[in-house]
């Protein structure tokens, strides 16, 4: 029985308030992205650079000889957001901030890669996945599309996300849906902009438009089954900027979101038939744009248990959550488990943690071993005996 060698807790501290410190959005990882391929190259791993940019994969191949090939998956990327904390490791860069917990994400999985090349006792090849622009861009698309799946053959993909509200050394895994799909939609209304004493003279584009407001979520509360979860909500309204004038034109901006594809495309027809049916009701043109952005994460059963009994032995039974409803919040790993059957899990960032996306929020470092410990146990489990879950 062998030892393992996990890395110090104040060195995990340091990797993650050097991230920390250094946010960088969607694509602009550079720096990052540089210092997570120097701590891997400086324990030995094989590291390629430059998918998606600032992508990276690390290879590690087990010493017990041939098995499968499973792929590992953390985050890089920071938010728009302005830190509100008053900590040494708070953000230096203005407007950016790590507000969703990559930071604790890559540092985690940098921990793993370390203690799994120290004592690479399991049979296969572990691809350490670094991905760049999780929010809003889809860096595991642009990964993909890059060639990660070809270059990089694997039988199974996992990822996690640290979760506010779980109790640091609780976690859940669903055997299905974990986040939901995410569309975006940009409309813009035309009509004859006129005197505000005279709208009889022109079509009023920001009356329609507060008709769609109200309109559009009924398409989820009144057409959709409830036991279907699914949101629409309109963000965004732009129109006018005076007293006397109806506006020429109407911008609003919204997202749907849910997790079964078939409910996705009818929504998008809903969404579609009821604006043209509001612009025809008040003499307008109507330019639509429906942007199908992420897919549902959503958990192969057999996967997701697997990484359950990885977690249950880790953190004990009934700490382990499997039924917990899934986020309407959405994930791009969706486009890694789409291609490749795996699990998503979350693992609790405590109680009183701000929200993800809070100007308040930050990694709890007393998740960071707990992720390491998780990672490693679950290659461990995974290519003990080279056979991953089956496929159902
Ligand atoms: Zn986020
Ligand atoms: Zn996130």
């Amino acid at each position: 029985m062998t030892t393992i060698a996990w890395p110090e807790q104040a060195d995990l501290e340091a990797w993650r308030h050097d991230f920390h410190r250094h946010p960088e959005t969607a694509f602009e990882e550079h720096r990052t992205s540089a210092r997570v391929a120097e701590l891997l190259r400086s324990w030995g791993l094989e590291v390629h650079e430059g998918l998606a940019g600032t992508g990276i994969v690390a290879v590690l191949r087990g010493q017990r000889g041939e098995g499968p090939a499973i792929g590992l998956r953390a985050d890089m990327d920071a938010l728009h957001v302005t830190e509100m904390n008053d900590v040494a490791h708070a953000s230096a860069n203005p407007g950016r901030m790590h507000a969703c917990g990559h930071d604790g994400h890559t540092t985690m999985l940098l921990g793993a890669a370390r203690t799994l090349a120290a004592q690479p006792d399991f049979s296969g090849t572990v691809y350490f996945i670094f991905q760049p622009a999780e929010e809003n861009e889809g860096g595991a698309r642009v990964m993909i599309e890059d060639g990660l799946f070809e270059r990089f053959p694997m039988q199974a993909v996992y990822s996690m996300h640290n979760w506010p509200g779980l109790p640091v050394g609780a976690a859940a895994v669903n055997a299905g849906p974990m986040m939901a799909a995410f569309d975006i939609f940009s409309l813009t209304l035309s009509g004859q902009g006129c005197h505000a004493a005279m709208p009889h003279l022109g079509k009023d584009t920001l009356l329609a438009a507060c008709h769609l407001v109200t309109q559009l979520p009924a398409l989820i509360s009144r057409e959709q089954p409830v036991h279907k979860p699914a949101v629409l909500s309109v963000t965004s309204f732009n129109a006018g900027d005076t007293f006397n004038v109806v506006p020429e034109q109407v911008k609003l901006r919204g997202t749907v979101r849910c997790f079964d594809m078939e409910q996705r495309a009818r929504i998008e027809q809903r969404l579609r038939d009821v604006i043209a049916a509001t612009a025809t009701l008040h003499g307008l043109t109507a330019e639509l744009d429906y942007i199908v952005n992420y897919p549902a994460t959503i958990n192969a059963p057999a996967h997701a248990e697997a990484c359950a009994g990885v977690l249950a032995e880790l953190l004990g039974e009934d700490k382990v959550h499997r039924n917990l409803p899934p986020s309407m919040g959405s994930e791009d790993f969706a486009f890694m488990s789409q291609r490749c059957p795996g699990a998503y899990i979350w693992m609790g960032n405590g109680e009183n943690s701000a929200s993800l996306h809070n100007p308040k929020y930050d990694f709890n470092d007393a998740l960071l071993p707990l992720g390491v410990r998780y990672w490693v146990s679950l290659v461990t489990a995974l290519l003990r005996d080279g056979k991953l879950p089956s496929a159902e």
